[in-house]
């Protein structure tokens, strides 16, 4: 018994004394092991917060990641007063028709502005509708007003490209453009002469900010909100957009090209299309130059 239990003794002293030997060759396994535990940690973080914001904020990331930063810009058409060649009061009123019978949204460059992902989410459905040309100096053509209240009984809103000119604006253009501008309208700067930016922008710079700084200060000061959006006379567009987003603008509208963006530039060059032979037939033109 007494053997037994001195070998038992023997046998757990030897093991016990391995033990030390056996313990010092598992460290290295486990110092090569640490990295791991290590990462581990930081995802189970990541897990575990994830949850926690999600419901607080579900609509809008869960669709941000997917959106493609370059979007379309919406099919936008540009219209001015009626004149002997082209009656553009008679052909908006047609194209209203196709606008109502095709269910298109229409839209300013201020709405996109305050909801840029619109341009991804319903994109093939928005329309944006210009009128340049408006005076501040003058009384607005009855036309024009006119064009403004078929818009208006359609429950459409537009752009509206006002050239300032004046200290003195006429006062019930300004009552008007106000109006519109409370009911949704956006009132876009055409500078403050009407002056080619691509021309004056050849000679100085200073004279781009003299011909649109004035005009974005008149419009603020009578309307009540500074333009975001500026209408390129004669759609001429200068070569330095910073000159341009100095100035605090958002949206430059010009004619040629511009049939798409990238939603991640801080300034937006955006062509239009003009009336065709009849209203049909330029909705067809700008299906096939806008794509939607
Ligand atoms: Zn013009």
């Amino acid at each position: 018994m007494k053997l037994i239990t001195t070998l038992i003794l023997s046998l757990f002293l030897f093991i016990s004394a391995c033990t030390p030997l056996a313990q010092v060759a598992p460290v290295p396994a486990l110092e090569a092991s640490t990295p791991i535990p290590t990462s581990i940690p930081t995802l189970t973080f990541t897990a575990t917060v994830l949850p926690t914001i999600t419901p607080t904020l579900i609509s809008t990331p869960t669709i941000v990641p997917t959106l493609d930063p370059l979007r379309s810009t919406p099919p936008t058409l540009m219209l001015h007063r009626p004149n002997l060649q082209f009656d553009s009061l008679a052909f908006l009123k047609e194209f209203v028709k196709i606008l109502q019978q095709n269910k298109m949204k229409v839209v300013t460059y201020r709405d996109i502005y305050n909801n840029p992902n619109i341009t991804a989410t319903e994109q093939g459905r928005l329309f944006i509708i210009t009128i340049d040309d408006i005076s501040l100096a003058y009384p607005m053509d009855k036309r024009v007003v006119e064009m403004t209240d078929i818009l208006q009984e359609a429950g459409y809103t537009a752009v509206l490209g006002v050239v300032t000119q004046t200290d003195y604006p006429y006062p019930e253009t300004v009552a008007r453009l106000k109006q519109l501008s409370e009911s949704g309208w956006e009132i876009a700067s055409h500078t403050d002469n009407h002056a080619n930016l691509g021309k004056l922008e050849k000679a100085s710079t200073q004279l781009v900010y003299d011909e649109v700084l004035p005009s974005l200060d008149k419009i603020e000061k009578t309307i009540g909100i500074r333009p975001i959006t500026l209408v390129l006379p004669e759609g001429q567009m200068v070569n330095n957009r910073e000159t341009l987003s100095n100035m605090g603008l958002y949206w430059v509208v010009g004619i040629n090209g511009g049939v798409t963006y990238d939603s991640r530039d801080k300034i937006l060059y955006v062509g239009r299309e003009g009336p065709d032979k009849n209203a049909e037939y330029t909705y067809k033109i700008m299906k096939m130059r806008f794509g939607f």
